[in-house]
């Protein structure tokens, strides 16, 4: 199948509440041109240099999603473009992304990565320290606007911790838009769901999921 094949099968299975991040970490131009020419506007991507090349390469309507882990040094590259950082694991972060967005004018979207994983590897925030972010930090960001959240679950083949973890991050989802952010309105995005969850990741309520492999081929080396 091509990518753009790929894509077609994978937006008519998601209907129209779910939105599809294309991952097109590690490939080429050509890939995502491909995927462009087939309507595809919102691309994934997880080095901030990588990203910004392919953002300079590429049509401008192209909405550029971080999700990867990103260093503090390098959120200046992609601050004038960003359309939306999945991956903000630490108050650190979420400060540097509001002083850059302030250089460049702008407000930043942004989602909370929440750790739900039972992996030493996963980057993300805990529920205390997410709530404590919401409830101490955030009202003086005045360039960043708090859109929702994301995370991983455990790469694992048993789906029933894969759904335990999912749930568990909607509930917080849940929680924080009756509670800390009940008056924002934008606060909607939980971003959940890969290549080999997502269909789990949709019933446990995600309404973004981030597909790589499944649109573009197995990738060389993993990150
Ligand atoms: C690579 C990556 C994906 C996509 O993974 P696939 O298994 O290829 O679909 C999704 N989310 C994050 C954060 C990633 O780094």
């Amino acid at each position: 199948m091509s990518i753009s094949d790929n894509l077609s099968a994978y937006k008519s299975q998601i209907g129209e509440n779910v939105t599809l991040v294309a991952v097109s970490k590690t490939k080429p131009i050509e890939d995502l041109q491909e995927a462009y020419d087939a309507g595809q506007r919102v691309f994934g991507e997880n080095k901030a240099q990588e990203m910004t090349s392919k953002y300079e390469a590429l049509p401008k309507d192209i909405q550029w999603h971080m999700i990867g882990h990103l260093q503090r040094n390098k959120v200046k590259y992609i601050a004038p473009y960003v359309s939306l950082i999945h991956s903000v694991d630490s108050v650190r972060l979420l400060k540097e992304i509001d002083k850059e967005a302030k250089k460049n004018n702008r407000i930043i979207d942004c989602l909370l990565q929440i750790y739900i994983a039972k992996e030493e590897s996963k980057f993300g925030l805990d529920e205390i320290e997410t709530i404590d972010l919401l409830e101490n930090i955030l009202p003086d960001l005045k360039n960043i606007q708090l859109v929702g959240l994301m995370g991983m679950a455990t790469n694992t083949e048993n789906n029933k911790t894969i759904e335990n973890e999912f749930k568990e991050l909607y509930e917080l989802f849940k929680y924080i838009k009756t509670n800390q952010l009940k008056t924002s309105s934008n606060f909607q995005i939980l971003s959940m769901g890969m290549s080999g969850d997502y269909s789990l990741a949709i019933s446990c309520g995600s309404n973004m999921i981030r597909i790589g492999s499944a649109i573009f081929g197995s990738r060389n080396y993993t990150n």
